[in-house]
């Protein structure tokens, strides 16, 4: 059994005082919640109070990004450890923004992941494809690639700690989520491709979220799919009531 994770992603949004309301609020809200692991990722100055207010609750604490390197002359980074110290205990790595912005390509999330997993942080791997590569059928090429060389040199039990986020880029932030089969379909093929590359029992145990404009009236429909283990919720991660009930989905 798959246990379903519900992960917000802040990227650089909120304050420290808005951080706080919005997590304290989430906090009270979701308390009662005890079959879905609930993530979220705030930006980095808000880690340490978010820490504090999720102490002792179900709301687990993930970065949005994650160094290589555990010290050292890296100006503006930030290492595992110094994540773990924090209290977080999940990373983001490889979100199409830090692809489309900040130069990241699937050897450096290779690195990321694996600087991740030796200190224990689980990973959240974002995937996806833009929407040219979409129209001209590239899809699951595009998925094959991202997956193949981002998971380079795993072995199958540092594998099972991996969680995959499936975000088709056309789709975050637009308002147009792909529809629940579209999700599911590529869904399945990462699957396969994880049976391919590791064991169908490794693949079977991964957990898949689907990203992508995921609001509290697509969420049920989505979660219904074979697949689909949770979801990686932007802009509707940043209400507390529009996350609360993402994470009650109902099936
Ligand atoms: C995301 O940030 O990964 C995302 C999917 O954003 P949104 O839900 O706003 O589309």
């Amino acid at each position: 059994m798959r246990q379903p994770l519900i992960a917000g992603n802040w990227k650089m949004s909120n304050n420290i005082a808005e951080s706080v309301e919005l997590v304290s609020r989430l906090r009270e809200m979701v308390s009662d919640t005890e079959k879905v692991e609930i993530v979220v990722a705030p930006p980095y100055t808000a880690l340490g109070v978010v820490a504090d207010v999720i102490k002792g609750s179900n709301i687990f604490l993930s970065s949005q990004n994650i160094f290589w390197e555990e010290s050292g002359a890296f100006t503006g980074e930030i290492s595992p450890s110094m994540l773990k110290d924090i209290g977080c205990q999940h990373a983001i790595i490889g979100h199409s923004e830090r692809r489309q912005y900040f130069g990241e390509t699937n050897e450096t999330v290779n690195k990321r992941l694996k600087a991740a997993l030796k200190v224990s942080l689980t990973p959240i791997v974002c995937i996806g494809e833009v929407l040219e590569e979409r129209e001209a059928g590239k899809t699951f090429d595009v998925i094959e690639q991202q997956l193949s060389e981002g998971l380079n040199g795993l072995s199958s039990d540092e594998m099972e700690k991996v969680v995959i986020a499936y975000e088709p880029v056309w789709a975050i932030g637009t308002g147009k989520t792909a529809t629940p089969d579209q999700a599911q379909e590529v869904h399945q093929f990462i699957r396969k491709l994880i049976t391919q590359i590791f064991s169908k029992e490794v693949a079977e145990g991964t957990r898949m979220l689907y990203g992508g404009s995921v609001k509290p009236d697509n969420i049920d429909q989505l979660m219904a799919q074979k697949d689909i283990d949770g979801a990686l919720v932007g802009g509707a991660s940043l209400m507390a009531d529009s996350f609360a009930r993402i994470i009650k989905f109902k099936t």
